[in-house]
């Protein structure tokens, strides 16, 4: 059979060539790293609820109007996305204080702030992702002005999204991370949400009793990381009532 042509490989996922031109097949793994990859395992069926929980997402911001890199999901790992050129930056929105912003400001977690606030992030593994300001994304040409507007908007009907979403089966969405990519139709640019929104990229608290549901169950050694990310995906009507961590046989399609 023949090898089909990796395209790239991150900490979670892989990238494929795809079936035809301008595609790719995004490959989840069960890889789960934290602290800058400092903090590693692999944790048996994340990345088959990380495929799904994505898809969801994904599907919801196409539904509403909010384009993404999104086509469709292939098989339990595995989903055909857009090609499209990574902007460097992953752009955080918060609505609670929570992680290194509380860190940074000495803010208690879980502290409301007084409106949804954006960060970016470099993407540099090297360097930790540093935080910046759009003083250097436009200094250095990360992205233009009209970019970051039509980023900062995304991100605030993303927010929008998820925000009820998750708030419709009682979870509250602290904060999370997307990143943005360009893809070239004619002579236009259109910038759509990439990579993944999963548990691994948000912050999801049970909104009556605080529970962790996403990657801190991992970074702070808090339980079963698949038991959370499953509990999501129950909540949202994604697997049945009884489903394990989705590695069975039965409960994904
Ligand atoms: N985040 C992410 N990838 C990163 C850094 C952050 O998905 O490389 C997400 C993280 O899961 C959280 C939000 O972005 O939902 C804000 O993260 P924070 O800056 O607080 O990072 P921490 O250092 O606490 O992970």
């Amino acid at each position: 059979m023949a090898r089909r042509t990796k395209i790239y490989e991150g900490k979670a996922k892989i990238l494929y060539e795809g079936p035809e031109p301008g595609t790719l097949v995004q490959y989840f793994k069960d890889d789960a790293t934290a602290f800058n990859a400092l903090k590693k395992d692999v944790i048996d069926g994340k990345g088959v609820l990380n495929n799904r929980l994505s898809e969801f997402f994904m599907t919801g911001l196409n539904n509403i109007g909010i384009p993404t890199h999104f086509i469709r999901r292939l098989n339990m790992r595995e989903q055909l996305v857009r090609a499209c050129e990574i902007i460097p930056l992953e752009i955080i929105v918060r609505n609670y204080a929570a992680g290194s912003l509380s860190k940074r400001l000495g803010i208690e977690e879980g502290t409301p702030l007084p409106r949804p606030i954006v960060e970016y992030c470099y993407k540099d593994d090297a360097l930790g992702d540093p935080l910046v300001t759009e003083e250097h994304i436009a200094a250095f040409g990360w992205a233009s002005q009209q970019d970051m507007d039509d980023i900062v908007s995304l991100a605030l009907r993303v927010n929008d999204f998820m925000s009820g979403v998750m708030m419709a089966v009682g979870i509250r969405l602290v904060d999370f991370k997307i990143e943005i990519g360009r893809v070239y139709e004619g002579d236009f640019q259109r910038l759509v949400v990439a990579d993944e929104i999963s548990p691994d990229s948000c912050r999801l608290w049970d909104l009556k009793t605080g529970q962790k549901l996403d990657k801190d169950v991992f970074r702070r050694d808090l339980g079963s990381l698949t038991d959370a990310y499953a509990e999501v995906a129950r909540r949202l009507g994604i697997m049945p009532e009884q489903a394990g961590n989705g590695t069975g046989p039965t409960p994904i399609n």
